[in-house]
């Protein structure tokens, strides 16, 4: 047997998290770093699920009536000083060119609000253009200072944005939430991430937003994730971009509009979640091969049990299957295929064959199972099922396990000091988040949950004014 040196994950998760987030990411061929500081090489295995989302996402837009296109990369610099906030709260990390085009420099797209509403001004004219509902896919590129991190905080990454124009603020508020819960429901069915639906703080929410909406996680190291939102914009942009239309009375308006977004990030919240101490471990849903088939090989009966896993190689055809028949020992391809996530390993031998079936290895629990190969494909489609929906349930329970109902600042103080995201009654203010900010070192409002108790009398934790509802607070990405 060949002697290849392999080097799995040398950390644990519990004991060194962001190292072993780090390695887990390369080591398990998701990314690499790039010459360029803060910028990552997607690699297939992360490609793939980035496609994934992209299908099924793309699904749901089109059943909600939302068309794909595309809008320039490059942005004049007037286009950002029309909304004022907006222009302000993007300043920091706005990559510019420097060579000017006619008279003014050009950005580097950081979102594309500015630019895809120049073209509406032109696009809308009367209440019969509305609404108007547009998605693009996307890079985006914001010239991050803080430390980077592949998936959760590059320089340039990957997202769609969706930006949607209306008669009324009803509409536009009833679909600013409908976006916000595709994408839940595109992180639970899909990525098996559990994720909690709310509003951001005025201090929080989007440079030029009327409000916030956001998903949210509780990472296994208590920090939260901001994962996608959703902005209702009300007039602030049809204002300063002059998109006018006329109503069924004649009389000119304002539109209302909401922008939302996920990106690239989502796959290293999924990493976080799904890892372990041997590797990633992949949502069947978004697994390119879902099952890698080890033939335990051994001189006299080789060819015979190579056979017999090319056979059912060729049976399991629809969930691309990898024949592992390099010349490696099992154990050392055990591993490797643990460290990449496969959901399931298929063994087989000469004892094996002799009683017709073959031993089947769930990458989530490790539960070893004897298959009888006239079953396998059933067996193969309830065990992948059965794999999703076990994947988002122990997540659940971990993130649920992260999180405190706490009521004082003592007690929110503790619960931030040991590593836990904590519910607390609050009041919203911004002077008051900022005082807690400073208090605490550095914890933050993640979100008001739309889920909420119903009769809460507390009174805020720290300004003791009236609380809003119980937020959600945490140390974030
Ligand atoms: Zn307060």
């Amino acid at each position: 047997m060949s002697k290849e040196t392999q080097e799995g994950i040398t950390v644990k998760k519990e004991e060194n998290f962001s190292e072993w987030y780090t390695q887990i990411i390369q080591k398990a061929d998701l990314a690499d770093y790039s010459k360029v500081k803060g910028c990552m090489v997607i690699k297939p295995n992360a490609y793939f699920i980035w496609e994934q989302i992209q299908d099924y996402f793309n699904k749901r837009l089109k059943l909600l009536k939302v068309r794909n296109a595309y809008f320039p990369l490059f942005i004049p610099e007037s286009f950002f000083q029309k909304e004022a906030e907006h222009a302000q709260g993007f300043k920091p990390e706005v990559a510019w060119i420097e060579k000017e085009e006619e008279g003014e420099r050009l950005a580097v797209r950081p979102t594309s609000e500015t630019v895809i509403y120049d073209s509406y001004s032109k696009w809308i004219r009367s209440h019969r253009d509305l609404p108007l509902r547009i998605n693009q896919w996307a890079n985006i590129v914001r010239w991050e200072t803080k430390a980077t991190r592949l998936f959760i905080r590059t320089r340039e990454f990957l997202w769609q944005e969706g930006h949607c124009v209306y008669e009324t603020e009803e509409e536009c508020d009833k679909e600013a939430v409908q976006f916000l819960n595709e994408y839940k429901k595109l992180c639970e069915d899909l990525l098996a991430i559990p994720v909690i639906t709310g509003k951001k703080s005025e201090k929080e929410k989007f440079a030029g937003a009327y409000y916030t909406l956001s998903i949210e996680s509780i990472m296994p190291d208590g920090r939260a994730l901001q994962m996608g939102t959703s902005h209702n914009l009300a007039q602030n942009f049809s204002k300063s971009f002059n998109i006018k239309f006329l109503d069924q009375s004649g009389k000119e308006k304002l539109p209302w509009q909401n922008s939302w977004g996920i990106s690239t990030r989502l796959i290293g919240a999924l990493a976080m979640f799904h890892g372990d101490d041997k590797g990633l471990v992949l949502p069947p849903k978004v697994a390119f091969s879902k099952i890698v088939i080890i033939p335990i090989l051994f001189k006299e009966t080789e060819e015979k049990v190579l056979k017999k896993a090319k056979e059912i190689e060729n049976k399991l055809k629809k969930y691309n299957p990898i024949l592992d028949d390099r010349n490696y020992s099992p154990g050392w391809k055990f591993n490797e295929w643990e460290l990449k996530g496969t959901p399931i390993r298929l063994e087989i031998g000469p004892k094996e064959i002799d009683k017709k079936q073959v031993v089947l290895v769930r990458r989530d629990n490790n539960k070893k199972e004897f298959v009888k190969i006239s079953s396998i494909t059933k067996k193969i489609e309830e065990s992948l099922e059965d794999m999703q929906k076990n994947m988002l349930e122990k997540a659940r329970k971990e993130m649920q396990s992260k999180v405190v109902k706490v009521s004082s600042f003592a007690e929110f103080q503790k619960a931030i000091k040991g590593k836990k995201a904590v519910l607390v009654p609050w009041c919203g203010l911004r002077k008051c988040e900022e005082e807690i900010r400073e208090k605490s070192d550095g914890a933050k409002s993640i979100n008001m949950p739309f889920d909420q108790p119903k009769d809460l009398k507390e009174k805020c934790f720290n300004c003791n004014d009236m609380s809003l509802g119980l937020w959600y607070f945490a140390k974030s990405y």
